[in-house]
């Protein structure tokens, strides 16, 4: 009896003793993504492989993915390698991320930046707001075909300016531009294009490269319903647009949340004007509104936008 009280007292101890020791193994590891700031999860991710190479998707096939895979009349196969459905886009995605997530224990889409931002991140944000530059082509802008516009996103494909999450700029883009529908009438739609832009070869600014979507991606454009729309990781601004044109930029690394973004340079192709820090109306091209998620315009924009997007011949 006292014998196996004794054994019994080692054993307590040996496990105690083990337990202490495998803790202090995982304290030392300190690779704990849940303990990462924002740039330190960034940074992190830069040095592991992409998540989505071995598929598809890693920039080196030119990919073009609708809701129903099949290509619209005006697309000819030349221009693509594979031609998707969203549903296999997002399939694709979530297979590598969960796949990469079990390799490396981390998450490859990083928290979203609008919800970590710090004093800091903000503050060069501000400094650095630029958002429309007025038409360099002079042309009458975009407006509906048949009751609908067509927005083609383009992510970059090269591995500095490649947006992190794939399929939530996508989403984004989308419910940026569903207020057109509710606020116009005007039915959108989308293409999503997967490996054809390489921003790598500009000085990374928003006006470079809305400069360089137009110079790399304008032969994708083939009607005037049709607005190309880059997103980029990072530059110095939230986003660009030429104003009364058919294309626009937006950052991933944002002070504001995306789709609010994506409205709002939309909207600039739709000619509307922007307020800057304006508080006194509601609407998606004020800055202040824009941060507080509004996602109405104010009645002059809405004159503005209408006339562009329905009268504008
Ligand atoms: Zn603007
Ligand atoms: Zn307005």
């Amino acid at each position: 009896m006292k014998k196996e009280k004794i054994c019994l007292k080692w054993a307590v101890v040996i496990i105690v003793l083990l337990l202490s020791i495998t803790s202090i193994k995982f304290n030392v590891v300190g690779n704990d993504p849940a303990n990462f700031t924002y740039e330190e999860y960034i940074e992190y991710l830069r040095t592991l492989p992409y998540f989505l190479n071995g598929t598809i998707l890693d920039g080196t096939y030119r990919v073009i993915v609708n809701e129903n895979g099949t290509p619209p009349d005006d697309i000819t196969p030349e221009e693509y390698d594979y031609f998707i459905s969203v549903q296999d886009f997002n399939n694709t995605c979530e297979t590598a991320r969960q796949q990469f997530r079990g390799t490396y224990g981390i998450d490859p889409y990083p928290p979203e930046f609008y919800e970590n931002v710090t004093e800091d991140m903000a503050y060069d944000e501000w400094q650095n707001i630029q958002h429309y530059n007025q038409s360099p082509s002079g042309s009458p802008g975009p407006h509906e075909i048949d009751g609908n516009f067509l927005v083609k996103v383009f992510p970059a494909k090269d591995s500095t300016n490649r947006p992190f999450n794939p399929q939530q700029r996508y989403q984004d883009t989308k419910s940026g531009c569903f207020w057109f529908l509710i606020w116009y009438g005007v039915y959108p739609e989308y293409l999503y294009y997967y490996g054809f832009w390489d921003a790598s070869d500009v000085t990374p600014s928003s006006g470079n490269f809305l400069q360089d979507l137009y110079d790399d991606c304008k032969q994708y454009r083939k009607k005037d319903n049709q607005i190309l729309f880059g997103w980029v990781y990072d530059g110095p601004n939230a986003g660009n647009s030429w104003r009364q044109d058919f294309y626009a930029v937006a950052e991933e690394w944002n002070f504001f949340s995306h789709k609010r973004v994506a409205q709002h340079e939309v909207s600039h192709c739709f000619n509307a004007p922007d307020h800057g820090w304006w508080l006194s109306f509601p609407c998606v091209m004020s800055y202040w509104w824009m941060w507080f998620g509004w996602f109405g315009w104010c009645g002059g924009c809405r004159n503005i936008v209408w006339d562009q997007i329905w009268n504008w011949n």
